[in-house]
């Protein structure tokens, strides 16, 4: 026999859901304040009734929170060296982005991304991560610079982070100065190699392609999936950094579709590879031989909108339903009233019905904020 059913108002398609909901609204809001995370919540919420899903009929399952604005680098293509942090009273504390996580999870949320700014400088990260794994996410991420991640990686591990994406520009060490405005080639080389003999293995490397600065390196860091389980991929440069005349932009700007062709003039064919998750953004392939894979994100010649599945979550508490427009929706206030799940799963789907179909990727139209703020 089914349990009793619930009505609930506060979506705006009213619906009815099984039993277990009974626990949300004002009491489960009130656990929530005083449960103070201590694994009670994951038990309670694991399963998900309502897909979050926008008006395109796309599926809103994926998370990427930005636990900081903060960066311990300057990358050139991310922000100034000068770049104004935000007073620490305006970013969201560690439990707050718990609440907001749990309500995504209850609206069908099933992927998490931890990224910033630097999430590794964010005091207490590591306790998220294995809170927010504690909650029930099927895929716990995070991307990093990697310059604290050595030190990290055994909590890393056991909070039950499932994998992560190291940001790596260039393999020379004075270039990496150069791009990151910070000398720590080794450190981050080091914490690569590090993660290699973790759980976290195979590691995705991350690196923006510019034009002139690191496009002599394709060859080589393609070479990387030869010596080592790694997944390669060059990222197309977006106009993000709120260089509105876009002129720096269209010189540093090349194409995915370059890239693949580079690197195979040097290395020799590559193969297609069958994308686990089909809204994955990264085209994967294979040299012949390699155990790691070579790949590209194309956001700005080839826009993945049409599957695209995020929403993200600012560190000052906004949402930003798509990263190439300047779209947000206010959501601190929401979180910090005193029936928080509720109120963050209207915004939500006023969020979801105000998703654009796709972002606007022209240098003129550079975006407001930098990747740092918005969280990449
Ligand atoms: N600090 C972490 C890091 O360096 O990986 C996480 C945040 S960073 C903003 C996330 C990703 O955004 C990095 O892989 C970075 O290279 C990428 N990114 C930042 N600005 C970008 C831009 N203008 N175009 C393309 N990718 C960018």
């Amino acid at each position: 026999m089914p349990g009793p059913r619930y009505r609930i108002y506060y979506m705006p398609i009213e619906c009815t859901l099984p039993a277990p909901v009974e626990t949300r609204g004002r009491f489960a809001a009130v656990t929530i304040r005083f449960a103070r995370y201590n694994g009670y919540l994951g038990r309670r919420t694991k399963a998900s009734m309502v897909q979050l899903t926008d008006s395109f009929d796309r599926k809103m399952d994926y998370l990427r929170i930005s636990v900081t604005d903060r960066c311990n680098f300057r990358c050139q293509y991310c922000m100034p060296e000068d770049i104004q942090f935000q007073d620490k009273s305006h970013i969201l504390t560690l439990e707050e982005i718990l609440i907001f996580a749990e309500a995504c999870l209850q609206l069908g949320v099933t992927k998490v991304r931890v990224t910033g700014g630097e999430p590794l400088v964010r005091r207490g990260v590591v306790w998220l991560v294995e809170q927010l794994k504690k909650l029930g996410f099927h895929d716990l991420t995070m991307t990093t610079n990697g310059f604290l991640l050595k030190e990290n990686l055994d909590g890393l591990v056991e909070a039950g982070l499932d994998r992560i994406n190291i940001s790596l520009d260039t393999l020379q060490p004075e270039k990496f100065a150069f791009i990151t405005r910070r000398n720590h080639f080794e450190k981050v080389w080091d914490a690569i190699m590090a993660a290699l003999e973790t759980p976290l293995s195979p590691v995705k490397i991350n690196a923006v392609a510019m034009r002139g600065v690191n496009d002599d390196e394709i060859a080589d860091m393609a070479k990387l999936t030869f010596e080592y389980p790694m997944h390669v991929r060059f990222i197309e440069l977006m106009p993000l950094n709120g260089d509105t005349d876009g002129s720096r932009f269209k010189s540093l700007f090349i194409s995915g579709k370059e890239i693949l062709e580079r690197a195979q003039e040097e290395l020799g064919d590559l193969t297609e590879i069958e994308p686990d998750d089909p809204a994955a953004p990264a085209d994967e392939f294979k040299f012949e031989g390699a155990p790691g894979t070579f790949g590209v994100i194309t956001p700005v010649s080839e826009p993945f909108c049409a599957r695209c599945s995020r929403l993200r979550l600012t560190a000052d508490g906004k949402i930003h339903p798509c990263l190439l427009t300047d779209l947000d929706v206010p959501v601190k206030d929401a979180i910090r009233s005193p029936d928080p799940i509720p109120a963050i799963h209207e915004i939500l789907w006023h969020t979801a019905r105000i998703k654009p179909p796709a972002g606007l990727t022209l240098p003129e139209e550079s975006r407001n904020r930098t990747m740092s703020q918005i969280g990449g």
